[in-house]
């Protein structure tokens, strides 16, 4: 009975309010948060109630200017013939689920004034603001959806600005001009801008600060999603955009994320995936002045792709002084690249610094699968508390990494492992380095290439060589050839150096591209700066030749390559070659297993001998077998033993 007379009372409540609202005298209350929600917990000033808005666009202006704000809500779809203008007052619209179109071509739904401030957010989910289309003639206060006038405040906390394409502008869904974007939800999707630069939002002498939210499918000829410009600064956070595109222009820049401010830019916490471009598939980075940076923390970047360079991310110091990019923890992934740099591009003076972070599974069709610093860059393995780590990644030079940047300075720990070129470098392919070529805590293993399995190091005659520090190891890379040991392949005469502070773990393997004679070995490391080179002297114990034929002395204060002493034995002739110090040669006969004679010859070094057994006295009557065996000195073993049948006569 009691639950009856519940129902009962709810219906007649119903019923009143339908009938109040149709006489238009008490309006459907709607308070919440200006967030949105009802349960707020941020510092939202309590809720508020919200006006139903009939679609009238003179309400943005006020003729009572003691009030300061007012708060509209759909309470269903409207279209508006004309810009709602935001000249005086403070505007809070909530979209309640329904639709906003502008119908009016070549002119916004919304423009917020100067200094003013336009709050949206959406208390259902689906609200939209839409119908932006047409050309805005170049003329900046018709660009985007939602246009931004000088010191004005766009605060986005959710519904979507969706479905607009704005010919003749930059910004298809947001275009700020010297004001203010801040988003903390929402999405702004399916925008486009294409004769210009931002397809979701573009903000030029600005401030763009994200917190949250969406953007997909928009797409301009620079800037994808998003477009920073002029002296805007930029903190971009836990945003994730997919699948827009920077298209119709010869270079387009930037799927995403395109900027090219001289403020400093920010980016948080981002998964940019399936962006397209022509340069820098997630982000390209334009510095526009002297001494800015910019900073990547935790983004989560992959399965983007360029026809160009820069897969993942595009660095573009355009030649201003200290244009530098630190990345920290980031995932840089399964990028694509045409042409350079699958993962990373960097040129024109970029600086980049890795703290941390993977860089996996990139690919491009040149050079560079993980990671291309072109000429005149400058790029660094900080020293982190997480290791780099830069694995499977895939080109035609370079797999991991390809550098010709003024340095290249690995001083962190970083794994580079399980990349493929399929040319030169699997690891590293380094064809320029002026400055610095350091390898400090590097593993360099399991890559693979035609020449250079490991690192293929061909680089100009400017400063300095490659420097092998603490900790390094290149060894286990291969020759896709043959799969075959090749690990650091020292190119037309190339060196190293062992740079001081080793703690004797380092490995590194060693091909050449000359072939060491007797009279001319081949020198791969030496001294070219006292002051830091290792002084241990004699560290041939670190090296491996990838070539079995071949060993390490150290000579001059230099380690060399040479062909190692070698025997071969008949029954009745003995050929010592390429002994390269005195040695003994000793020739055992057996019967059977029994010894019967040994006979020894004192050899000085030399290119090679030969021997008839007969000569050196060795009693052979009886005998089925003889042996040779090459000693030093120390009764140390300079080669292989060989042994030979005799015949039965
Ligand atoms: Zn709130
Ligand atoms: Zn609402």
């Amino acid at each position: 009975m009691k639950r009856l007379l519940l129902i009962f009372f709810a219906l007649i409540l119903t019923f009143f309010a339908a009938v109040a609202y149709a006489n238009g005298e008490i309006p459907e209350t709607h308070s919440h948060y200006i967030c949105g929600k009802s349960d707020c917990t941020e510092n939202h000033k309590g809720t508020v109630t919200w006006q139903a808005w009939n679609g009238d666009t003179a309400v943005g202006t006020v003729g009572d200017t003691s009030k300061t704000a007012i708060y509209l809500y759909l309470e269903k779809d409207i279209t508006i013939t004309s810009t709602l203008d935001i000249p005086n007052v403070t505007v809070y619209l909530c979209l309640n689920g329904k639709t906003l179109t502008i119908d009016n071509a070549g002119n916004p739904a919304v423009r917020v004034g100067k200094n003013q401030t336009f709050v949206l957010c959406d208390c259902k989910t689906g609200g939209k603001i839409t119908g932006a289309k047409g050309s805005a003639q170049k003329d900046a206060v018709r660009f985007g959806a939602v246009n931004c006038q000088s010191g004005s405040q766009f605060v986005m906390y959710g519904g979507s600005i969706s479905d607009n394409t704005v010919e003749g502008a930059n910004g298809g869904g947001i275009f700020v001009n010297g004001g203010t974007f801040t988003m903390y939800g929402g999405s702004v999707n399916n925008n486009k801008a294409p004769n210009g630069s931002g397809g979701a939002i573009s903000v030029e002498n600005g401030k763009i600060d994200i917190y949250g939210g969406e953007m997909k499918d928009n797409s301009a000829i620079n800037g994808g999603a998003i477009h920073i410009k002029g002296n805007t600064t930029g903190e971009i956070r836990n945003i994730k955009a997919d699948n827009n595109a920077a298209a119709g222009g010869k270079n387009s820049m930037g799927g995403a994320i395109f900027t090219e401010t001289s403020g400093i830019i920010k980016i948080y916490d981002v998964e940019l995936s399936n962006n397209k471009a022509v340069s820098g598939g997630g982000v390209y980075l334009k510095f526009a002045s002297n001494n800015i940076y910019a900073k990547i923390y935790n983004a989560n970047i992959h399965h983007n792709s360029v026809t160009g360079n820069g897969g993942g991310i595009f660095l573009d110091g355009n030649d201003t002084n200290n244009p530098s990019t630190d990345i920290y923890d980031s995932k840089i992934c399964d990028n694509d690249s045409g042409n350079n740099g699958g993962g990373i591009f960097a040129t024109s003076g970029a600086m980049l610094n890795l703290y941390g972070g993977t860089i996996s599974g990139n690919t491009c069709a040149v050079s560079g699968g993980g990671i291309r610093v072109a000429s005149s860059t400058y790029i660094a393995v900080v020293n982190y508390k997480n290791p780099l780590y830069i694995n499977g990644n895939k080109a035609v030079d370079g797999g991991g990494i390809s550098t010709a940047a003024n340095s290249l300075n690995i001083i962190g720990k970083c794994e580079i492992e399980g990349n493929t070129a399929t040319n030169r470098g699997g690891g590293v392919y380094i064809n320029r380095s002026s400055m610095f070529l350091l390898f400090n805590q590097a593993t360099v293993t399991k890559n693979t290439a035609t020449q250079g399995g490991g690192i293929y190091l061909n680089k100009d005659n400017t400063g300095n060589e490659l420097e092998i520090l603490g900790g390094t190891t290149i060894i286990g890379n291969t020759s896709s050839t043959d799969g075959s040991a090749n690990n650091l392949y020292l190119n037309n005469g190339r060196m190293f150096q062992f740079r001081k502070g080793l703690t004797g773990t380092e490995k590194v393997g060693v091909s050449v591209s000359e072939t060491p004679t007797f009279s001319e070995p081949v020198d791969i490391e030496y001294v070219f700066d006292e002051e830091w080179h290792d002084t241990a002297g004699d560290r041939s114990n670190l090296i491996i030749p990838d070539n079995d034929d071949y060993k390490v002395i150290y000579k001059n204060n230099k380690h060399w390559l040479i062909l190692k002493p070698s025997l071969t034995l008949t029954a009745d002739k003995i050929s010592v070659s390429n002994l390269d110090k005195p040695a003994t040669l000793y020739v055992a006969s057996y019967g059977g297993d029994k010894l019967l004679d040994i006979e020894t010859m004192p050899l000085s070094s030399i290119e090679k001998k030969s021997v008839d057994v007969s000569e050196i006295g060795l009693n052979t009557k009886g005998a089925t077998k003889i042996a040779a065996f090459l000693w030093d000195s120390n009764m140390s073993s300079l080669c292989d033993s060989e042994s030979a049948e005799i015949p039965t006569k």
